[in-house]
């Protein structure tokens, strides 16, 4: 406003100056005329006679007489001074202008009149008047923008200001009395008004469904809580009983049994370790669903855990005479940073159903992937020639407890939970899974699942295992998979791979070498083959002179042995069982290739009873154990190893054992009346540091299995973990490992 005020004056202040210029200088040429026409018509006899006496004092009364002349000067018609009168005033330049004009008599020129005008006075004026008009201009400009201001703010700020403070206090959800818009706010206004009302109701309703949605969770969450606690609790009660069933079935087993009893105590101990499973199923479920699963990274092999899986399959995929095999990208790095045990945990559940709903052909396991950025895109594929899924039912069979088969035609156990584990877990670790199957054909699991590389090597092979370069080879399998896998394999380890379908063929392409002066450097061939099968086309190769010494891997399965004498008649000849995994391979190569027929190993592994000692003195095991069922289970199972174990009923017992009789080994269950694990073992440790005696290993054995536990028994000093029930071998095993491999154990 004051900006417009300003330019306005200046443009009308610039115009007035103008103005007022324009009618000073038309004022000044009249009077000049006038002047002039006055002292020419009453000089006209003096110019003409050219009295400079008479005409000087004429002049000089006109310059007296009238201050704004400045001198006057009479000229001849030759331009020739007559006369000339001056007024003391001085002017400055730009201060005076000049009026010149002819003096006349009936039409003849006398001479010239010459004035000098001051127009100092003349421009005051005009800077007075300007100067009034700009005043003039600015107050008018100014009264007019504050009134038109105060229009503005009564008509438009106002009612803006208050849709504004109400719709300020709706999103903010602060709740004021609103006020009503005056009367004279415009229809615009009150619309917008009116919207925001509607947007108030809106925002208040969805603060009283937030409300109550919190309220909801709040509730779900406390549910949740206890469902957890309620299943971890459950999970206590029904694991200690467990134990008892599964290890006192176990114990039972190793003693004389008839065939029926066998069968019975069997019966117990396999229906007890379904049972655990389902439990350990539910429990996983549960953990998943209450946000209570932490998933770990850690570096890990990822093709030894894929090879773990495999060979962990293997047994009931060679009850079922289902083949197994294996794939590992060549382009792929082995180590990787995840969740080791929940990678395992869904791919094992995965292929072990893909082992479970197929009788005959195979269960093939791919991982390959891409580099992307930091992290591997990498793709599982699980594929099996099984039963397949119909296809109203695939979409279900992630849902938990979903079978396909319903309870009452089941053919196959399970919980139904497995698949819904592993798709959470994948989800949880960024990934994603999905199916695709044919009923009758077979099905294919394929997991996506992101996971960056990692820098370090987990199980990096030792430069004496790797396998010579350039090994020539020839690889004999019936199935088009095996080969394949297997050549790729071997490439990737700078080995030139030939392949065969079948005994005849390999026995061709030998002759074919033979004939060109090539040979192989080694031959890795199936034994079940049709037609001829590995231990005939052995013998064939044999009996061909030039390859009296060729090195013969044969992989076979458990039921496919060869005795020992034709071992050594084809020697040199190596025998795998498969699943071959990779370091076995390459170790198998290597040992094919010594010069020497290499000896048949018999890596039989001790038996922990057997297990070297330091000293053969017994190891005092402590107990800290409430329940009867499970005392007995331990010193049943302990019974034949060189122990001594004393009992104490609760923690508090236990720290006074523990003070008494210093045993070697303490093995604490967690949950005790009076006082528990965790307090006694803390207890036990301040003993200790206070009388600066040995460290005493305790090794926690409870039935909780809560993430968190473990770390729990951890931070108050114990120095392992074992979740029951636990196996008579990883109790023994955990005792020899935390008393430094102590005592010469007898049992097996
Ligand atoms: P279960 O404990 O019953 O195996 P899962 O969640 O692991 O539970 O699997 C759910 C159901 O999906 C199975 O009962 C089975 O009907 C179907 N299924 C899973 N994998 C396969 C497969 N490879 N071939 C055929 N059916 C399958």
């Amino acid at each position: 406003m004051a900006l417009a005020a300003v330019l306005v004056a200046g443009a009308v202040g610039s115009l007035a100056r103008e103005d007022e210029t324009r009618r000073l200088r038309a004022q000044l040429t009249e009077q000049a005329d006038i002047t002039i026409s006055l002292l020419g018509g009453l000089m006209i006899e003096a110019i003409i006679v050219e009295d400079v006496p008479v005409l000087e004092t004429a002049l000089q009364e006109a310059v007296a007489r009238n201050p704004q002349i400045l001198a006057i000067q009479i000229l001849s018609p030759q331009r020739q001074m007559i006369a000339e009168a001056r007024s003391s005033e001085v002017r400055e330049e730009g201060e005076t202008v000049v009026q010149q004009r002819p003096v006349s008599w009936e039409g003849e020129e006398f001479g010239f009149i010459h004035v000098q005008w001051s127009i100092r006075e003349g421009k005051e004026l005009i800077a007075a008047n300007v100067r009034k008009v700009l005043l003039w201009t600015g107050a008018t400009v100014a009264t007019l923008s504050l009134v038109f201001l105060l229009l503005m703010h009564t008509l438009a700020l106002r009612p803006l200001q208050m849709i504004h403070q109400r719709m300020s206090d709706a999103i903010s959800g602060l709740k004021r009395p609103s006020l009503d818009l005056p009367w004279y706010a415009s229809r615009e206004f009150a619309a917008l008004n009116f919207s925001v009302g509607v947007l108030e109701d809106t925002f208040e309703e969805r603060d009283e469904r937030e409300h109550a949605l919190e309220q909801a969770r709040e509730q779900a969450d406390i549910a949740n809580r206890a469902k957890s606690e309620f299943l971890a609790n459950m999970s206590h009660e029904i694991r200690t009983p467990m134990n008892g069933v599964i290890g006192m079935a176990e114990l039972m087993l190793e003693t004389d049994l008839d065939d029926d009893q066998k069968m019975y105590a069997s019966t117990i101990s396999k229906s007890g370790s379904a049972l655990l499973a389902i439990i350990n199923d539910i429990l996983n479920f549960s953990k998943i669903e209450a946000d209570k699963i932490e998933l770990e990274t850690a570096p890990f092999n990822l093709q030894s855990a894929m090879e773990d899986i495999v060979t962990l399959l293997s047994p009931k995929t060679q009850e079922k005479g289902v083949e197994t095999s294996l794939r590992y990208g060549p382009g792929l790095p082995q180590d990787f940073e995840g969740d080791a045990g929940r990678i395992r945990q869904v791919i094992t559940n995965i292929a072990g159903n893909a082992v479970k709903f197929t009788s005959e052909g195979h269960v093939h396991i791919d991982v390959d992937g891409v580099k992307n950025g930091e992290v591997y895109d990498l793709t599982f594929t699980v594929s099996d020639t099984g039963v397949g899924i119909p296809e109203d039912r695939i979409g279900h069979i992630f849902n938990a407890f979903e079978q396909v088969d319903n309870a009452a035609t089941r053919n196959f156990e399970g919980t139904g939970l497995g698949l819904a584990i592993s798709a959470r877990l994948i989800r949880l670790m960024g990934g994603s899974v999905e199916v695709a199957s044919e009923p009758g054909k077979g099905s294919v699991f394929t997991i996506y699942l992101p996971l960056p590389a990692s820098a370090l090597h987990c199980d990096p092979v030792p430069a004496g295992q790797r396998i010579k370069s350039g090994l020539n080879i020839l690889i004999v399998d019936d199935l088009e998979l095996n080969r394949h896998i297997l050549a790729e394999r071997l490439s990737s380890w700078e080995a030139h791979c030939t392949v065969a379908s079948s005994g005849p063929e390999a026995l061709e392409i030998l002759a074919g070498a033979r004939s060109l002066g090539r040979r192989f450097d080694l031959i890795i061939q199936d034994y079940m083959m049709p037609g001829m099968d590995g231990l005939e086309l052995a013998q064939r190769i044999r009996a061909i002179p030039e390859h009296r010494n060729l090195p013969v891997i044969i992989l076979s399965s458990a039921d496919q042995q060869l005795g020992k004498g034709a071992k050594t008649a084809l020697a040199p000849c190596e025998m795998v069982l498969k699943p071959v995994r990779a370091d076995q391979l390459r170790n198998v190569i290597n040992r094919s290739l010594q010069p020497q027929p290499a000896a048949v190993q018999t890596e039989a592994a001790l038996p922990f009873g057997e297990t070297p000692s330091q000293d053969s003195g017994v190891l005092r095991v402590l107990l800290a154990e409430d329940n009867l069922t499970n005392q007995l289970v331990v010193r049943k199972m302990l019974k034949s190893y060189p122990v001594n174990i004393a009992i104490a009923a609760n923690g508090a017992e236990a720290v006074a054992a523990y003070e008494s009789q210093a045993p070697d080994v303490v093995l604490m269950d967690m949950m005790m009346p009076e006082m528990d694990g965790i307090e006694a073992t803390q207890r036990i440790r301040i003993l200790e540091s206070r009388r600066r005696l040995q460290h005493c290993p305790v090794i926690a054995l409870t039935a909780n299995a809560l993430p968190g536990d473990q770390e729990k028994c951890l931070a108050a000093g114990m120095d392992d973990f074992l979740s029951k029930p636990v196996s008579k071998t990883a109790l023994w095993d955990a005792i020899v490992k935390w008393s430094g491999n102590r005592p010469a154990a007898t049992g097996t």
